[in-house]
């Protein structure tokens, strides 16, 4: 690497953010603070962690609020209701003022001894240094599979290169912050939007842990709607996917007619089962076809209507909103 590419000085003296979401983690989030407190302080650069608390039920924004109390580099934003994990990481990336940011999961499952790393390739002239999983500790052999799945078949269906086995441990610097928080759209899949914007990605390997306490905020359900939802925010595969499903049935329904001029059948050969498992296909693909491009629809509406991604109930420290409603330009 060039000189001409490091971040040397601005490194040394530049803020570092930590963007944390935090939904339910009563159980995690002190010993997550202490064990960031520890690393940060290794690492040397003044630091910011902002807490974002996306409607917690439990003592979570209580306990966060007691941190922030006794330490001003800790700042607490409460959104008004739980509007999901990805909207939790916009608010934060909007309400940072770092030169570098990571965004870490509040569970202790990406080991913060990483981000000493992360921080190294930064320096190094690296814009994005993604954590890429190695190995995967406390997660059912399900989850283990359908998430690889997904991985690869996401990279394939999206535009642009996306990494696989990564979630959304990463180290971004400044200016891929403010490409993602000046993209205008309302519903986000951040880890695909980072990679879309370009600048250049390194990966930093590790293994990830299992929780520590607390449980998962993913059930089956959820993982299947955040799954459909990177799909169909990131890519228009699915409506291409049509396009082959009609062509395949068109020469299929070619060659069938061509048979039957060929060779005619009396119509009392023609079972009524097959006719009835033709028709129900053919249904049914129609369907799915119309559903496909519906999706996309009711997103375009979504957008349209304009909502914000989330709205702020109340902030601790350093935050210069006060129960705003914010999108990822509010910064
Ligand atoms: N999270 C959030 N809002 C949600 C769900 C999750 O802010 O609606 C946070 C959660 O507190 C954690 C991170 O997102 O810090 C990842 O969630 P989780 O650990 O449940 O996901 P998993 O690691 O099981 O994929
Ligand atoms: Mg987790």
């Amino acid at each position: 690497m060039s000189a001409l590419n490091t971040r040397q000085p601005l490194a040394t003296h530049g803020l570092l953010s930590l963007v944390i979401p935090c939904h339910n983690e009563e159980s995690v989030i002190e010993s997550t603070h202490d064990r960031l407190l520890q690393v940060l302080t290794k690492i040397g650069m003044r630091f910011e962690i902002i807490y974002i608390d996306d409607g917690s039920r439990d003592d979570t924004l209580a306990r966060l609020e007691h941190i922030a109390a006794h330490d001003d580099r800790a700042h607490v934003i409460a959104l008004a209701r739980n509007f999901g994990q990805q909207s939790a990481m916009s608010a934060g990336l909007a309400h940072s003022h770092g030169d570098a940011v990571v965004i870490i999961d509040a569970d202790l499952q990406d080991p913060p001894e990483v981000i000493e790393e992360m921080v190294r390739l930064w320096r190094s002239g690296i814009d994005v240094a993604y954590g890429r999983r190695r190995s995967r500790d406390g997660e059912t052999r399900f989850k283990l599979i359908t998430a690889s799945l997904f991985h690869r078949l996401f990279a394939r269906l999206v535009p642009h290169p996306i990494p696989i086995d990564t979630g959304d441990f990463k180290l971004i610097d400044r200016a891929v912050v403010d490409a993602v928080c000046a993209l205008p759209e309302k519903r986000r899949y951040l880890r695909s939007l980072v990679s879309w914007t370009g600048f250049r990605h390194e990966p930093v390997w590790y293994d990830r842990q299992a929780r520590t306490a607390g449980v998962t905020k993913y059930n089956v359900r959820r993982l299947l709607m955040l799954a459909a939802d990177a799909l169909l925010i990131s890519s228009d595969a699915p409506v291409r996917l049509t396009w082959v499903a009609s062509l395949t049935l068109g020469v299929i329904g070619l060659i069938a007619a061509g048979k039957a001029c060929l060779f005619p059948v009396d119509s009392a050969s023609i079972s009524l089962a097959a006719l009835v498992a033709v028709v129900g296909l053919l249904g049914s693909m129609q369907t799915a076809a119309v559903a496909i491009v519906g999706e996309y629809v009711v997103r375009t509406y979504r957008e349209a209507q304009g909502r914000p991604a989330w709205v702020v109930r109340r902030a601790m420290n350093g935050s210069r909103r006060q129960g705003s409603a914010g999108d990822a330009r509010a910064a």
